[in-house]
């Protein structure tokens, strides 16, 4: 039987509720807010048309507010649907339409304007929630030291601390890792872990299959250390994934470190995250270097998602080196993949991106994977491919999806660098970006990837030392390959014919 070439797959006209049972599909990662408008018509656009080719969405916070100061990851109340969505009977609606429902747990915060955090301000040791909260003191109860103080690890600029005034008029100094309105919780202390465990309960009862550990990287705080992916955050890991599956939900740990943090956390979960490929799969194209491209596929995590980017952009630190080890890529590296994606996106990447406390460059870089590739079509689909064939399970964020660019208006009108990624789609936007060759070929390689038998079998990679590799899948007589030039940024896919 001939082999099927090109992007072009097309398997039949199945509706997504009979496809046949796939697990190698691909999950879709997206607000409801600018994707769909609420989680009904999220569901909508993922079940009936087009984009009925997914085997699960991954919903960015919609809980109560969904629009706060952080987008969502600042829950006042991390187990009410914000009504402008939706409510849980929508994301029950997703799972019962063939969808598997990937949503937050953040572990380490909650919104300054939650009840419990307003009762314990206003009662102090009164409160029912006194101790869920993490202040100065109860890290460093002895007092701290400059050298400890500054000793944190942390993806903001500036120390993480905020005064906060009690009741009866004194003041604390409450731990806030990432903005001053995102108060942390004491994840030692039994009313935090109350909370993240109701918290738990109610995403599963209300239909979600997979929780992401939010920042859980950062969650444990211990003296004496950075506090950043320590022994107690990889036990704490262990803890909060035995009792996510103590309510039948599956764990994905988010964290951007070091490759070799990330292969401590990915043996005591059930999923990570690969952010190295990214910046790797952008320094090949740059370079046409392959070997450490080929070394990572040898070496990485399975358990793996992948992505290209998130609504957090393109990670970068993840390839560097961290503490004394060395990183898949050096610094120069990784300062080239920064001047590379300023070049291409007008300097618009660099205005987006900023460096965090202690580092010389920022942790990723705030631009679509896209506009990121100067809008070349065939190295963005070359890109999404090396995902898609890459082991693990592929996650395409909704913007990348359309394959849009940059929404600079966006950065500029909210001065929030992510947001050049967070376009908000129209119904006519979805409509005229569903009608682009490119995007239309990106699709053909999603469904590819949730259809075709062969992905449900070995995986391969050869490389001829001059630019390409090749990513073969084998099932049986099902081959599926890429053949990948990242030297002159071109590729061609091969499926064989599976009758349908
Ligand atoms: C989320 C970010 C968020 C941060 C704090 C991250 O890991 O992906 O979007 O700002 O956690 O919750």
């Amino acid at each position: 039987m001939p082999d099927r070439e090109g992007t072009d797959y097309v398997v039949g006209s199945m509706s997504h509720t009979d496809r046949p049972e796939a697990r190698h599909g691909v999950h879709l990662l997206a607000y409801a807010d600018r994707f769909g408008g609420d989680l009904a018509g999220l569901r909508r656009l993922l079940t009936e048309g087009p984009l009925a080719v997914f085997e699960g969405v991954h919903v960015l916070p919609f809980f109560t507010p969904y629009d706060g100061a952080d987008a969502g990851f600042d829950p006042v109340d991390h187990t009410v649907v914000d009504p402008r969505l939706g409510d849980w009977s929508d994301v029950q609606a997703m799972r019962d339409g063939g969808l598997d429902v990937t949503a937050d747990v953040i572990v380490n915060h909650v919104s300054a304007d939650s009840a419990e955090f307003r009762d314990w301000l206003a009662r102090g040791a009164d409160s029912p929630h006194a101790g869920m909260f993490l202040t100065f003191d109860t890290v460093f109860p002895e007092g701290g030291t400059e050298a400890g103080i500054t000793a944190f690890y942390r993806p903001r600029a500036g120390l993480p601390f905020t005064p906060y005034q009690m009741g009866d008029g004194t003041r604390r100094l409450v731990w806030t890792t990432f903005l001053p309105s995102q108060v942390d919780l004491d994840v030692r202390h039994p009313v935090a872990r109350d909370h993240l465990v109701r918290v738990m309960g109610t995403l599963a009862e209300g239909g979600v299959r997979t929780v992401r550990l939010d920042a859980v990287g950062y969650a444990v705080k211990t003296a004496g250390t950075d506090s950043f992916m320590t022994d107690e955050t990889l036990s704490f890991v262990e803890e909060i994934t035995a009792l996510a599956h103590e309510q039948g939900l599956e764990v994905l740990v988010e964290v951007h470190a070091h490759h070799s943090q990330q292969a401590a956390v990915a043996a005591r979960t059930d999923l990570v995250y690969d952010f190295a490929l990214p910046p790797l799969l952008l320094h090949a194209l740059e370079t046409g270097e392959t070997a450490r491209l080929e070394e990572w596929l040898r070496v990485r995590p399975q358990n793996a998602i992948t992505v290209l980017d998130t609504h957090d952009g393109i990670g970068v630190v993840d390839a560097g080196p961290a503490r004394e080890w060395p990183g898949l890529m050096d610094d120069d590296d990784m300062r080239a993949v920064f001047d590379a994606a300023a070049r291409r996106t007008d300097g618009e990447s660099a205005r987006a991106s900023t460096a965090v406390a202690w580092a010389a460059l920022p942790h990723q870089v705030n631009s679509t994977f896209y506009s990121v590739l100067g809008e070349d079509d065939e190295a963005y689909l070359l890109a999404r491919a090396f995902q898609l064939f890459t082991p693990g399970r592929p996650q395409v964020y909704y913007v990348g999806l359309l394959a849009g660019s940059n929404d600079v208006d966006l950065f500029r009108a909210t001065g929030v660098g992510r947001e050049i990624n967070r376009h908000r789609y129209s119904t006519e936007e979805i409509e005229a970006a569903l009608d682009r060759d490119v995007v239309r070929r990106q699709l053909g390689l999603i469904r590819a990837r949730g259809e075709h038998p062969a992905f449900a079998g070995t995986f391969a990679c050869a490389a001829d030392g001059h630019g390409v590799l090749v990513l073969t899948w084998t099932r049986g007589e099902h081959r599926a390959e890429l053949r990948a030039d990242l030297a002159r940024r071109t590729f061609d896919t091969t499926f064989t014919a599976t009758g349908a």
